[in-house]
């Protein structure tokens, strides 16, 4: 017995395109941070090329593929999808990666590697400027990320492959977390700038992609997305973090290798932990809101006096159920309730044992009606039921019990009585007509001797009504 929901659609909509705000951002990151790097090669800059931290330096074909994916995922996020400028710079991140593999697999030194050569791996006899090879496959795995997305083909497959690259960002990480020593980070398979753009690169496509799976979640206006938006990025970077944690204690505290293994386990457990007492205090909120939510929804749609559903929340639902019965089979009754002699009660022992009346009233309403019935105060000492999915048979019952319900309430001062018109929907009724008809009907009940049930004539509602 509640007014009908309201469309939660726009607060999705608002949602889907913060989403999607994601993109353009991690398209731009690539785009600033590659063409730094870039320019730290061509300039012979080597802290811009490790773009100022202790990190290995991210390599400069690694940076035009970043610059290339960037173009691409702006393209696609700002055109549209499947258009050349998506589909070209993705092409030429898959050349630089599959050579990349080609140069680490067969020994072979291809041109990529010349194009700016690398004083530090020249040093320590590498070959210049190449990029390891957990980054090259990196990037043949985004240009396919890239590709499919673009061109809006096999979902399934873009999902494995963005788990594919988070877990390879997470992990690039989080080896760089462990491998900090003194001050330095050496011997990495992918430098953590470049891990972070892998993972900002991957979530950017993710965002571009039709909606499933776990992204349904993300799009969408429930506790989940709010669970997915908070816990997701943290659960995400906690191997890095406990990683750089423990390796920071080990260097602090001149840690042994078993206190090392233990403090793993130990901040593994409590990170967990700490994950399932966040997600619950978060569940634990968002119940809270809900509920007030709903109690404010309640208060707006309730008569204070009855506790039956107000005026404001009859008209929204009779609007809703005219709107459901128009084209369709679905018609429902509604019966309008007068309190007989009702002023003579006021008169006769004051207008609170009237309320008081009012009140029992609604009691009787709610309690004699099915859980999908609707009992409104019409106003003053008026009351109307809808009864949804029931004909004119199922309202004069429905009638019929009310009636006998007020009759043998065991009312306080004296007994009153109402009388009631029946009316049916038609599909052609607006709310005015079908209100002017059930009226019609209870005032005949009311001439009729009143105390009793009246039915308004069936069909069309007459014009002018
Ligand atoms: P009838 O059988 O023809 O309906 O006679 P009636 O006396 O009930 O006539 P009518 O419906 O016109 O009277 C409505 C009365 O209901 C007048 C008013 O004092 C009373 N009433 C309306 N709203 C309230 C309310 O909120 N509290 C109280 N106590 N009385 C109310
Ligand atoms: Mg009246
Ligand atoms: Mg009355």
């Amino acid at each position: 017995m509640s007014a009908p929901p309201k469309s939660n659609a726009k607060a999705q909509v608002a949602a889907a395109n913060a989403m999607t705000k994601l993109a353009p951002i991690a398209a731009w990151t690539m785009l600033v941070v590659a063409s730094l790097v870039l320019l730290g090669w061509c300039l012979q800059i080597p802290a811009l090329t490790r773009l100022m931290t202790i990190a290995p330096s991210m390599k400069a074909p690694t940076a035009i593929a970043f610059i290339a994916s960037g173009l691409a995922l702006l393209g696609c996020a700002r055109v549209g999808r499947g258009g050349l400028a998506c589909v070209l710079p993705n092409l030429l991140v898959l050349l630089i990666g599959s050579l990349s593999i080609l140069e680490h697999t067969s020994g072979a030194t291809l041109f990529i590697d010349q194009l700016f050569a690398d004083p530090e791996a020249l040093a320590r006899g590498n070959p210049p400027g190449r990029m390891p090879q957990m980054t090259a496959i990196g990037l043949v795995l985004l240009a396919a990320q890239g590709l499919l997305v673009s061109q809006q083909r096999a979902p399934r497959l873009c999902h494995l492959l963005a788990g594919v690259l988070l877990s390879l960002g997470a992990f690039a990480l989080t080896l760089a977390g462990y491998s900090y020593q003194m001050g330095v980070i050496q011997m990495l398979p992918v430098s953590p700038p470049t891990a972070i753009l892998f993972l900002l690169a991957t979530l950017g496509w993710l965002v571009l992609q039709q909606p499933m799976g776990i992204m349904r979640v993300a799009f969408a206006d429930s506790p989940g997305t709010v669970l997915l938006k908070r816990a997701g990025i943290p659960a995400l970077l906690m191997p890095p973090v406990l990683a750089i944690a423990i390796r920071a204690a080990e260097h602090l505290l001149d840690w042994t290798h078993t206190e090392v293994v233990a403090a793993v386990g130990y901040l593994s457990g409590v990170g967990a932990c700490a994950m399932v007492v966040g997600m619950a205090w978060l569940l634990h909120h968002l119940d809270e809101q809900q509920q007030k939510a709903r109690r404010f929804h309640d208060a707006a749609y309730t008569d204070a006096l009855t506790g039956v559903t107000n005026r404001r929340g009859f008209d929204e639902a009779i609007e809703h159920l005219l709107q459901g019965h128009r084209g369709t089979d679905h018609g429902f009754t509604m019966l309008m309730l007068d309190l007989d002699h009702f002023k003579n009660f006021n008169d006769d022992f004051g207008h609170l044992a009237g309320d008081e009346a009012l009140q029992i009233t609604g009691q009787i309403l709610l309690e004699s009606l099915r859980p999908q019935d609707i009992a409104a105060r019409f106003g003053g000492e008026e009351f109307a039921v809808i009864l949804p999915g029931t004909e004119m048979a199922g309202g004069r019952r429905a009638a019929q019990r009310l009636l006998q319900a007020f009759r043998t309430h065991d009312w306080p001062y004296r007994k009153v009585t109402v009388s009631i018109g029946i009316a049916n929907s038609h599909p052609d009724d607006t709310a005015a007509t079908l209100i002017a008809r059930a009226d019609e009907a209870l005032y005949a009940a009311k001439s009729g001797g009143r105390d009793r049930a009246c039915e308004a004539a069936v069909g069309p509602p007459a014009s002018g009504l």
